[in-house]
């Protein structure tokens, strides 16, 4: 039996469980995947040499906690000015127009963007490999959570309260089989109206004699069919051994083809028009090439508040960036509003709020 069970770790989930587990409840943080950090999300590729991030790309400070986060990660080495030139791109505007906007530094971390959230999972208890898939109330009003880890079902486990730091769909799939007996419909409603966008992540390597290199980091495009932004992800490294980028889609298209069974030649697709897009013909050509597709990318229609609790005796309250926003500060928030609002339900503990980073470091 543990005081709380965080399900997710992505950056709402770490950084809840630490306030909680840094105010003395006993927390367990399960993920479904095999690394920390969710949609903060780094692949390692030929034994690590290659280090790319396909999820969250950059952080920009906002807030207290956060801005005091990203000053504690760079004094420690982990996060760094990404500097360099970023252009916007968009097709509304005559051919080959570019405007530079202008923006507060963005920050990255040269051995990937995961690092912060193993940085935030610093002491905590976590199960990895393990997806929740289903939650129901025993008699005596605990949580009590069934896990399965690859197709077999493992034994479940129970909580006094439960923290659902995951997309609101995901969480309304857990949720719905309760949702005669436990939950009230305003909750479920507000779950239900909640859509995200999806994203197709190209990932690819050059040859490294690759040339002309471009005079810049990073493009958004607004407003094209395809593309969404492209990245030299390279550049965010120390020694990289070749160029890569990293290209995301825009959500109709990725809406299209997230189901589509070949998904190398929708990448290959999304290459081309990338090189149309930037005159880098090369970028067409790449020596490898991986695709990643985001089901729940971004949230469309997130909401004022930043959680979604069920009142009565057995807390449960759901968080994540779609509570306030759709990026890593407001999923930092959330984890945190969530955390406040589990102490209330449960013991009204002092939790350590901006303090819980000093700890950590
Ligand atoms: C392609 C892309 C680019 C982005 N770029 C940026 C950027 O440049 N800057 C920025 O600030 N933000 C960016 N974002 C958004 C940012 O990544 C998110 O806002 C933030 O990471 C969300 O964190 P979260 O904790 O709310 O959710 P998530 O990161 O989604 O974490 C949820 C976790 O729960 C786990 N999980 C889900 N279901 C279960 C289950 N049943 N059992 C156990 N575990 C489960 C998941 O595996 C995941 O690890 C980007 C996102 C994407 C997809």
């Amino acid at each position: 039996m543990t005081d709380i069970i965080v399900i997710g770790a992505g950056i709402s989930g770490l950084v809840c469980a630490q306030q909680l587990s840094q105010a003395g409840y006993s927390v367990l943080v399960i993920e479904k995947s095999r690394g920390l950090g969710g949609r903060v999300a780094t692949r390692r590729l030929l034994e690590g040499s290659i280090v790319i991030d396909h999820g969250a790309c950059y952080v920009k400070p906002k807030g207290e906690i956060l801005t005091r986060l990203i000053e504690l990660l760079c004094d420690n080495g982990v996060l760094q000015v990404w500097d360099g030139t970023f252009l916007e791109k968009s097709t509304s505007l005559p051919e080959n127009a570019i405007s530079i906007p202008s923006t507060s530094p963005a920050y990255i971390a040269p051995a990937g963007m995961s690092s912060m959230a193993k940085f935030l999972a610093k002491g905590l208890n976590i199960t990895l490999n393990q997806r929740v898939t289903g939650i129901n109330l025993t008699a005596d009003k605990h949580w009590h959570l069934t896990l399965a880890n690859d197709g077999s079902n493992n034994s479940p486990i129970t909580a006094k309260a439960v923290v659902i730091a995951i997309p609101a769909p995901q969480a309304l799939e857990l949720l719905q089989p309760l949702e005669r007996e436990l939950l009230d419909l305003t909750f479920l409603e507000k779950l239900r109206s909640l859509e995200f966008f999806p994203s197709i992540s190209v990932m690819a390597g050059y040859p490294v004699t690759s040339q002309p290199l471009p005079q810049w980091n990073a493009v958004t495009i607004k407003d094209d069919h395809m593309l969404a932004w492209i990245g030299l992800d390279s550049s965010k490294r120390l020694n990289p051994t070749q160029p890569v980028f990293v290209v995301q889609s825009s959500a109709n298209f990725a809406q299209q083809h997230l189901e589509t069974q070949d998904i190398q030649l929708v990448g290959k697709q999304i290459l081309q028009a990338a090189a149309d897009c930037t005159e880098l013909g090369w970028l067409a050509s790449p020596e490898w090439i991986q695709v990643h597709r985001w089901r729940y990318a971004f949230p469309r229609n997130p909401l004022t508040t930043s959680f979604l609790a069920v009142e009565g005796d057995s807390p449960l309250v759901a968080c994540g960036d779609w509570c306030g926003g759709n990026l890593i500060p407001d999923a930092l928030n959330s984890g945190i509003a969530a955390a406040a609002k589990i102490n209330t339900q449960l013991q009204q503990r002092i939790l350590p709020d901006t303090k819980f980073l000093e700890i950590l470091f």
